[in-house]
């Protein structure tokens, strides 16, 4: 596959990654959950090493920057999605 095929669909797929998080309220994952995401990804045979730093070889996202990310889950299943209902929410005090 020619290198702007594969960079054009690596950017289609990371915006709708990004359009999914901002519809959901940008849901971020807590730390020990982003932990455990990142250990998968760093004991997994699909990481690659980019300029980019640390990224998948099954869908082309930064290791560092996905796992973070409520919505999203890894092709390979190694680590799922999150519900966001499963989190309980901050309260916000007025005044
Ligand atoms: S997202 Fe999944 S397939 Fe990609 S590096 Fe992480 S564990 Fe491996």
């Amino acid at each position: 596959m020619h290198i702007f095929a594969v960079l054009s669909a690596t950017l289609a797929e990371a915006l709708q990654s990004v359009e999914k998080w901002r519809a959901a309220g940008f849901p971020v994952v807590t730390a020990a959950e982003f932990h455990a995401r990142k250990a998968a990804c760093d004991a997994c045979p699909k990481l690659t090493h980019t300029a980019l730093g640390p990224t998948c070889g099954v869908c082309g996202c930064s290791t560092r920057l996905k796992p973070w990310l409520r919505t999203e889950k890894c092709k390979l299943r190694r680590w799922v999605c999150i519900p966001a209902a499963a989190v309980p929410q901050l309260s916000r005090k007025s005044g």
